[in-house]
This record gives structure tokens, C-alpha cells and sequence, in this order.
């Protein structure tokens, strides 16, 4: 993924101020960034490049700051010595300022998935497409994990689901309303359109496109995960309640029979 490009390669973008959440076309003098290869040796995957990208808001009443960064794999091209390898993973993106809109999310939802969330929370701003593919594979892997679905495409995952549901087969927890809200969000745009393809396949979307797609996520971690943890402690709860209402029905008697006084001898 191309997040930050060569220091000379200059263009204007359509971007949204996660301060004020104004759309607007970011010019050459409200934004600069730069990409150098750090100049260190031994690191396992070769030549490694910290990058910034800094942007003021043209919305008169905002004008704040949002300042990302990251760091990835760096190569030489014709003309730059400093340019990141084009599809590399980054080894980090973060957005610094404002700090990145992920919510905490509770341990008991597995960690490739909250990885996946909170970093594309982060770098929705900077890089959409790569957010919505961070969060394409993160609503495949809850309906993996959480329903136990598993084809070849995200779209034939989201087809079987709304047929096990419509069966009444989907684990407790997933209703229609879940599954008419994962459809709808399939039949957007862009993401609609690339459904099909491999979640690996970088989609062109904006951000307001993956914004929805972080909303879905942050929808089923708490209808599938969160409702289910309160379930079952609410079951436990109960069994617990039960189990000490057993044990004080049984104790008085046993007290009774320990405290009792001896008998009086007849006579
Ligand atoms: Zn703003």
C-alpha cells in the first residue's frame, strides 16, 4: 500500500477532518509529508523507512492539526531514494493527532480481530482503501470464529450466514437484523463491488465508505462477543446463586445436627 509517497509527488486528495468531520479537497500548502529510510542496519526484513503526514483542516471554523505516521519497508526507486515498497505491510500506522478513534475492545474477543479494528480505526484518514481492507478481513474472521463459516470469498461467507440465519441454524446471538446490516453494507459502492474478490484485494473506497464498514464491526464485537460474555456471566451467575441457595437450605440442618445438645439421659 502506497500510505505516504515519495517527499516530491504532490497531489490533491479528497479527505475527511476526523476533528470536525468535514469533507473537503486537501491542497498542496495545507498538507506535508515525507518518507525517509532510517539509517539503520540488521533489521530482519532489510531496509526500513519511518514516514509523516501532516494536515491543517481548510474548514475556517476547525483549522486543527492531524498528524500521522509510519514505518515500513523502504526501497530505491529512479528518483528516490526514500519512497516505501509499494504493497509492503507497514510495521506500524498510527494516526498521533487526534489519537486514533478506535474503541477499546475486551479481551474476550479474539486478538487478530481487535488488531485488525483498532489499526484500521487508525489510518481511515490517511488511507481509506487500506482501512477497508483491514476491515473486510476482520468482519470475515468474526464470521469464522463467532459463526463458524468458512468459504471462499467474504461474499459467499456473508451468503451462507443469511441462509443458516433464515434456517434458524446461526448461532444465538446472530439475528436478522445483524445479517440485513452486513448485507447492506455489502451492496455499498465499492466494497459491493469487491466483495467477490479476495479480502486481500485493495478496494478503492473513501473514507466515509469504510467509516460504515468500522461501524458494522464495532455493531457485531458488541451484539455477537459482548452479548454472549454477558450471557454466559449471567449464567454463571445464576448457577452460583443457585449453588449457594443449595448450600444454605442444606447448612442449617447440618449446623443443627452439629450444635444440637446431647440428649438428656432418660432417668
Ligand atoms: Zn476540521
Amino acid at each position: 500500500m502506497t500510505l505516504l509517497t515519495g517527499t516530491n509527488i504532490v497531489q490533491e486528495f479528497n479527505w475527511t477532518c476526523p476533528h470536525c468531520h468535514h469533507a473537503q479537497v486537501v491542497t498542496e500548502n495545507r498538507f506535508s509529508q515525507n518518507f525517509r529510510e532510517l539509517d539503520i542496519s540488521g533489521y530482519r526484513d532489510g531496509r526500513l523507512g519511518l514516514g509523516w503526514r501532516a494536515i491543517i483542516c481548510a474548514n475556517n471554523l476547525c483549522r486543527e492539526l492531524t498528524l500521522s505516521v509510519n514505518v515500513q519497508k523502504a526501497t530505491s526507486g529512479p528518483n528516490y531514494t526514500d519512497i516505501p515498497v509499494v504493497g509492503s505491510t507497514p510495521r506500524l500506522v498510527r494516526r498521533l493527532i487526534p489519537e486514533a478513534a478506535s474503541k477499546p475492545q475486551p479481551d474476550f474477543i479474539p486478538a487478530p480481530l481487535r488488531e485488525d479494528y483498532r489499526e484500521a480505526c487508525a489510518i481511515v484518514d490517511l488511507s481509506p482503501k487500506a482501512a477497508a481492507t483491514l476491515a473486510r478481513r476482520c468482519l470475515q474472521g468474526m464470521i469464522r470464529d463467532f459463526c463458524k463459516i468458512s468459504k471462499r470469498t467474504l461474499d459467499l461467507e456473508i451468503k451462507a450466514l443469511r441462509e443458516a440465519v433464515d434456517a434458524g441454524q446461526a448461532p444465538s446471538g446472530v439475528t436478522h437484523e445483524a445479517v440485513d446490516a452486513i448485507d447492506h453494507v455489502r451492496k455499498l459502492g465499492n466494497i459491493g463491488a469487491h466483495m467477490e474478490k479476495d479480502i486481500n484485494v485493495i478496494v478503492p473506497v473513501d473514507a466515509g465508505e469504510a467509516g460504515i464498514l468500522l461501524q458494522l464491526i464495532e455493531m457485531l464485537f458488541e451484539e455477537w462477543y459482548v452479548a454472549r460474555h454477558a450471557r454466559i456471566t449471567r449464567l454463571a451467575q445464576i448457577s452460583m446463586i443457585a449453588a449457594e441457595k443449595e448450600a444454605a437450605r442444606l447448612e442449617p440442618a447440618v449446623t443443627q445436627m452439629l450444635i444440637a445438645p446431647p440428649e438428656a439421659e432418660p432417668g
